[in-house]
C-alpha cells in the first residue's frame, strides 16, 4: 500500500489536449479526420522538482504535448485503445521518470447518432518493470527467399519497439532443416532482448511481424520467411496452449543452441552435435 501511495504522490497533469486524428474504423473517419480529446495523468514515485525547481527535475510537460500529438495526428490504426495503449509506450519509453500514466482518448463527434458529449476510452497503466528485469531470448530462422533480409526485417522491428529494450544479436548461421527435410537451409539467428511485454504480449508481437513479413502457413515445421519463436523468458514457466516457456524443443536443436551459446555464455546449454549448423556471416 505504501507503494502505491508513494506512486500517486506526484502527478502531471495534461488535460483536454486537442487534435486532429485519422483513428477510426470508417472509411469516412479515416479520410477526413476528426477531433480527440486527450486527457493524461503521468504519475511518479518521485519528483525532485518539487525542492530543486530544475526542469531537469521533472517531466516537461510541453515535450509530452508534442509525443502525443505526433503519435495521435499520424497513427495509421483503427482503434482508440490502440492508439492510447501506443501513446502509454512512447510516453514510457521517452520518459524514464514515469511511473504510471492514466490516459483517456475522447471523439467528441464520434460517428454515432444521438447526444452524447463524447465516446471515448480510457486506459491505466503501470511501468511493468518486473518484466524489464528479465533476460528474454528469441530464435529467428528464415529459408524463404532472400533469408539475411528477412532476419534483419524482423530485427529492425524488434528494436522498433519502444517496450523493447534491444540487448544483442548473434551473428548468423546457416543450418540443414530438421524434421521436415524437404525444404531449403535455413538461416538462424538468436537474439537477446529485456521487455515491458508480458510472454503474451511478446509473442502477439513477434506474430504479428511474423505475418507482416510474409510468412504463410502451409506445412507444419516447413519452409518460412521468418520462423520467431520465444526461446526462454527469464525463468518464467508457462504451459498454455499457445505458449510454452522455456520453448520445449529448444535444447534438442542445434540450429537454437549455437547461436544462443554465442551470446549467452552463462546460461547452461546443452552440448549438441552442431552438424549441419555452419556460421554464415554477421547481421
Ligand atoms: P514451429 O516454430 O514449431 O515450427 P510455428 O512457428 O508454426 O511452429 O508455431 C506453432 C505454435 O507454437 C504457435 O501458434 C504458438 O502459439 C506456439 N508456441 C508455443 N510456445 C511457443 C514459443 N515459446 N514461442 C513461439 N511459439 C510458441
Ligand atoms: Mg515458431
Amino acid at each position: 500500500m505504501d507503494n502505491m501511495t508513494d506512486k500517486f504522490s506526484n502527478r502531471i497533469l495534461l488535460e483536454a489536449m486537442e487534435f486532429w486524428g485519422y483513428t477510426g474504423c470508417l472509411d469516412s473517419e479515416k479520410r477526413s479526420g476528426q477531433k480527440f480529446i486527450v486527457d493524461i495523468v503521468l504519475f511518479f514515485s518521485d519528483l525532485p522538482a518539487t525542492l530543486t525547481d530544475e526542469l531537469s527535475d521533472t517531466v516537461h510537460y510541453g515535450e509530452v504535448f508534442d509525443l502525443v500529438k505526433s503519435r495521435v495526428e499520424s497513427s495509421p490504426v483503427s482503434l482508440i485503445e490502440r492508439l492510447a495503449q501506443m501513446v502509454v509506450d512512447d510516453i514510457f519509453a521517452v520518459f524514464q521518470r514515469v511511473s504510471a500514466i492514466d490516459i483517456s482518448i475522447r471523439k467528441p463527434d464520434a460517428p454515432v447518432s444521438g447526444k452524447f458529449q463524447s465516446m471515448g476510452v480510457r486506459l491505466v497503466r503501470h511501468r511493468q518493470d518486473d518484466f524489464l528485469k528479465h533476460d528474454v531470448y528469441l530464435s529467428l530462422g528464415s529459408n524463404i527467399g532472400n533469408r539475411i533480409d528477412h532476419l534483419r526485417n524482423a530485427i529492425t522491428m524488434i528494436k522498433d519497439n519502444p517496450a523493447i529494450d534491444f540487448v544483442r544479436v548473434s551473428s548468423v548461421y546457416e543450418t540443414r532443416p530438421v524434421d521436415y527435410l524437404q525444404q531449403p537451409d535455413f538461416l538462424n539467428i538468436a537474439c537477446h532482448i529485456h521487455t515491458r511485454l508480458s510472454p503474451d504480449e511478446l509473442l502477439r508481437f513477434t506474430q504479428s511481424i511474423e505475418l507482416e513479413l510474409g510468412r504463410v502457413r502451409t506445412v507444419q515445421k516447413g519452409p518460412r520467411t521468418i520462423d520467431i519463436d520465444i526461446i526462454m523468458f527469464g525463468d518464467v514457466r508457462i504451459h498454455s496452449e499457445r505458449l510454452v516457456l522455456p520453448h520445449p524443443r529448444m535444447s534438442e536443436r542445434a540450429f537454437v543452441i549455437v547461436p544462443l551459446r554465442q551470446i549467452a555464455p552463462s546460461i547452461d546449454l546443452p552440448e549438441l552435435d552442431a552438424d549441419g549448423v555452419e556460421y554464415f556471416g554477421e547481421i
